[in-house]
């Protein structure tokens, strides 16, 4: 029957070899005696059990996946970065829904099952953007979860029209509403941060917001952030993404924006980022902030890296944070999975009896090793379907 599995020879993060039973897509037992009641049972040969990775920020429209070798041409500064893409999406004539396809197959390969992407929203590109992911979204929804964010990457209030077509990409089956440095963009922080928080109430949906000003302005932009999240009763619906300010030096300011951020329930997203100052997520984490991780963009007009592995992702954030040891590293992990989940708000996501089978097997001693070497992932299961096998998805990408 479809959603039902019998594994064996799994290895949980004690160290402990057991057997999982999956019935109609979810965990039914877990132990060393459990039966396989008619199932072939799988040998998973001693492979490390996981939860399903969480991509908590990408942006599956954007990637060159597929197309030939994209030098990277853009300027240094975020402004040169937009318009650079603009020109490089209009003069290659990127298709969102094949893009979108082609990278959540890599993702359904390294044993993610849920993503979280920033779609594109404005005057140019309209909601076409958010058509081609809903049709991906469609088209790999036995494969892996996918939630989309109306993101103005142009800017909102700088472009007339970037407003309505959030409307619509809301009606359309958007499942947040973005924004994107309220003051360094839009130069108009009050009047960004109202139109976002408005869209979303009125829509009932959650916020997601790239926040990559710096230091102070960072800071002042958080702070309204916390206020209107704290103010619309929007606790644990907020994220913001990247938060380079939290990595400033004055660390009795970051102290005070930590405490304000857990007061208000707005939860952090970092990439590890190497060469911008990163969220400190070891304070975040013990403060009680959620914190996740992403990829962001990969192989794109951004950045020509990227591989789209949630466990190399780990890695990155764990040696951005200086973590060696196993613990430490677990924690890194803990982004990708726990962490990711409960920014997304997945209920009853995890290893436990009756949760969702949504399970990544990796050839790994234990969770620190798994971080470490991110090998390719063994197997990975999809509401108790097996969707990749070896480092290979079992759906095809146009
Ligand atoms: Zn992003």
């Amino acid at each position: 029957m479809t959603g039902d599995l019998h594994l064996t020879n799994v290895r949980r993060a004690d160290g402990d070899l057991v057997a999982l039973r999956v019935r109609q897509g979810r965990i039914a037992a877990v132990g060393p005696d459990v039966r396989a009641d008619g199932i072939t049972p799988l040998d998973a040969s001693g492979a490390l059990l996981l939860p399903g990775l969480i991509e908590a920020h990408t942006h599956l429209d954007k990637s060159f996946l597929g197309l030939p070798w994209q030098p990277h041409t853009a300027a240094p500064h975020l402004l040169g970065r937009i318009e650079n893409e603009r020109a490089l999406k209009a003069r290659l004539g990127l298709d969102a829904a094949t893009q979108s396809a082609r990278q959540v197959v890599r993702s359904v390969a390294h044993g993610t099952t849920h993503i979280r992407s920033h779609v594109d929203v404005d005057p140019q590109v309209g909601v076409r953007s958010v058509e081609g992911v809903l049709a991906t979204r469609a088209r790999y929804r036995d494969s892996c979860d996918i939630e989309i964010v109306a993101f103005p990457q142009w800017g909102l209030l700088t472009r007339p029209g970037t407003a309505e077509l959030m409307e619509e990409a809301l009606r359309l089956g958007a499942d947040l509403v973005g924004g994107l440095d309220p003051a360094a963009i839009d130069r108009d922080p009050k009047g960004h941060l109202d139109l976002v928080f408005s869209l979303a109430e009125r829509f009932g949906k959650g916020i997601d917001i790239h926040l990559h000003e710096p230091g102070e302005l960072g800071a002042f932009s958080a702070e309204l952030v916390c206020e209107r999240t704290k103010a619309l009763g929007l606790r644990g619906r907020v994220t913001l993404s990247h938060a380079f300010c939290l990595g400033m030096a004055d660390q009795d300011r970051v102290d005070r924006l930590i405490e304000l951020l857990a007061e208000a329930g707005v939860a952090i997203l970092t990439t590890g980022p190497a060469g911008w100052p990163a969220p400190p997520v070891r304070r975040l984490v013990a403060r009680g902030v959620a914190v996740c991780a992403g990829n962001d963009g990969l192989r794109d007009a951004w950045t020509p890296f990227g591989s789209g592995d949630m466990l190399e992702r780990a890695a990155l954030v764990a040696m951005r944070n200086g973590f060696r040891k196993d613990g430490d590293l677990a924690l890194a992990l803990d982004l990708c999975t726990g962490g990711g989940a409960s920014v997304l708000g997945l209920e009853g996501y995890g290893l436990e009896v009756g949760a969702p089978a949504d399970l990544v097997l990796v050839e790994a001693e234990c969770v620190a090793e798994a971080v470490a070497a991110h090998p390719p992932r063994k197997l990975v299961v999809k509401r108790g379907r097996v969707v990749a096998r070896d480092g290979k998805a079992l759906v095809e990408a146009p």
